[in-house]
C-alpha cells in the first residue's frame, strides 16, 4: 500500500511539473509573432531610434512586428514598455509607414 501512495504521489509531482511547463509555454507564446516571406527578407529594424527611450537601436534585443513593420528597441525592456501600449509611440515612428 506504502508503494501505491508513493507512486501516486510521484504522479501528482508530475503532473504539477508539467503544468508549470505548459505554462512557460504559454508565456513564451505571448511573444511570439508570425514573420511572413516579406518581412523575413527584411529582418532589419525601420527605426534607427528606440521609439520608447529615443537611444539608438540595438539589434541583440527582441525586435517587434507593429503594423506590418519591423521595429526595434534600445534595451531589453522597452520592447515590453511598447507592446503594453503601441499606439502612445506610433508617432515616434511617423515618416516610417507604420
Ligand atoms: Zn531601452
Amino acid at each position: 500500500m506504502k508503494a501505491i501512495a508513493l507512486l501516486t504521489m510521484v504522479l501528482m509531482f508530475a503532473g504539477i511539473s508539467l503544468s508549470q511547463t505548459k505554462d512557460n509555454i504559454t508565456d513564451l507564446n505571448e511573444k511570439v509573432i508570425p514573420i511572413n516571406t516579406l518581412e523575413r527578407n527584411a529582418l532589419k529594424p525601420i527605426n534607427e531610434n528606440c521609439p520608447v527611450e529615443n537611444l539608438k537601436v540595438n539589434e541583440d534585443v527582441t525586435f517587434v512586428i507593429f503594423n506590418n513593420v519591423l521595429i526595434g528597441f534600445c534595451c531589453e525592456g522597452c520592447d515590453e514598455v511598447f507592446l503594453k501600449n503601441p499606439k502612445n509611440f506610433k508617432d515616434k515612428l511617423k515618416g516610417k509607414d507604420v
